[in-house]
């Protein structure tokens, strides 16, 4: 492998100038782009907002490094792409149905301290990542959670049961998330999958009533409120 030709090539001292120019230019180009545009910040993009950021890489990268590539083409794309970003929040703002199939909607994924099944088994999500998320939130265990509302963008809504109205729920944290073995009378279990919690008394055959599964783990009430 020749290094020289992998690392410098053809590069001349005016073409190395003409980069810092063309990145230059670019630069200024997508700060201006990313300003019209609206878009406040990239926390959390939908979509559809990464389609267009995406877009926006290419066309703005590639002129930076091309000798033979004027950049009135890059702005040319650039501005076509704002024009399309327009549009489409545009017919966004104008049409639920529109909106609803490029950002989708938001999805119930706890209801009065349980999992929504239907969403569980048709794997919408993942408990793992669901459950690292709500984590954040300080929450110990479903028991707390009246709603949990994953958002289009991606990020988590959460409404609370106050200290006094939470139940028996699901623990989160992996120490307390794990199958029980020996059941103990008059104890509170989980159902690991969907979160439905039963006194062992009612447990039958360990089967969930509400999902059939048949993974327990023993369910908390108590929790530290900072709210
Ligand atoms: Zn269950």
């Amino acid at each position: 492998m020749d290094v020289f030709k992998l690392f410098i090539h053809d590069t001349t001292w005016p073409f190395i100038l003409e980069i810092m120019v063309r990145s230059c230019v670019m630069y200024i180009l997508i700060l201006l782009f990313l300003r019209i545009s609206g878009k406040r910040g990239i926390r959390q993009l939908s979509i559809f907002e990464l389609a267009i950021i995406l877009c926006l890489g290419s066309a703005a990268g590639d002129p930076m490094f091309t000798e033979d590539l004027p950049i009135v083409q890059a702005f040319l794309v650039i501005f076509t792409i704002l024009l399309l970003y327009r549009f489409t929040t545009w017919s966004m703002m104008k049409n639920q149905k529109i909106e609803e199939l490029l950002e989708g909607k938001p999805l119930y994924i706890v209801e009065e301290g349980k999992l929504v099944i239907d969403d569980v088994a048709k794997e919408k999500f993942s408990h793992d990542e669901f459950f690292a998320e709500m984590r954040q939130y300080n929450i110990e265990h479903l028991g707390q959670v009246r709603a949990a509302l994953l958002e289009t963008d991606g990020s988590l809504s959460v409404l609370f049961y106050t200290a006094e109205t939470a139940k028996w729920g699901l623990p989160i944290f992996p120490k307390a998330y794990v199958k029980v073995e020996q059941f103990h009378p008059y104890t509170f279990y989980a159902c690991m999958f969907c979160g439905c919690t039963q006194i062992y008394e009612q447990i039958q055959g360990q089967r969930c009533p509400r999902c059939n599964h048949t993974s327990w783990a023993q369910a908390i009430r108590d929790a530290y409120w900072s709210l």
